[in-house]
């Protein structure tokens, strides 16, 4: 079964329920979730005046093609609540797809890998944990050496409840 790597993220409300309640929807309607990062806290990014945010990385076992998890994850979205105000604003529950195998795809609508995965720490750092060798199928490079390589300068701490 195809190898799916998602970034969850929210700073709005309870945000550990918010990911856990995500967590649930994903491994039912998505497919079983095989690994999970710890849950890292993180400044707002690109809008400084709003709660941090909380994001995880799941792996996940999908049977499903690239355009049905998006379709899945936009509804888990809208399912939870998301408000969508501002470009940068604050949102319960944000779902990405880093990487689906080792599949290149750009449509309109999706772009697989994720365009901005190798330039945030509060992507690599949680995606580090839980697949350190991992190659970007465009960078040729692994995730441990794209953390090292990686610009951010935003702090980002595992959050102990
Ligand atoms: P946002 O939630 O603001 O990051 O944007 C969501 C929209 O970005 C989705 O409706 C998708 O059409 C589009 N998109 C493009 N590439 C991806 C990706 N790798 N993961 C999730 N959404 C994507």
């Amino acid at each position: 079964m195809p190898k799916l790597y998602l970034l969850l993220g929210g700073n709005l409300g309870n945000r550990t329920l918010y990911l856990q309640q995500a967590r649930e929807s994903i491994a039912a309607q998505v497919g079983p979730i095989k690994q999970s990062s710890q849950l890292y806290q993180t400044a707002a990014w690109g809008k400084t005046d709003q709660p941090a945010f909380l994001n995880q990385v799941l792996e996940v076992d999908t049977a499903l093609t690239p355009e049905q998890v998006l379709q899945s994850i936009n509804r888990i979205e809208h399912e939870l609540g998301r408000e969508r105000q501002e470009h940068w604003g604050a949102r319960v529950i944000d779902i990405d797809i880093l990487f689906y195998d080792e599949l290149v795809l750009q449509t309109q609508r999706l772009t697989i890998p994720h365009p901005q995965l190798h330039l945030r720490r509060f992507t690599l750092l949680p995606l580090a944990e839980i697949a350190p060798e991992l190659v970007h199928p465009v960078l040729g490079k692994s995730i441990r050496s794209l953390l090292e390589a990686c610009p951010d300068q935003l702090e980002v701490q595992v959050y102990a409840e």
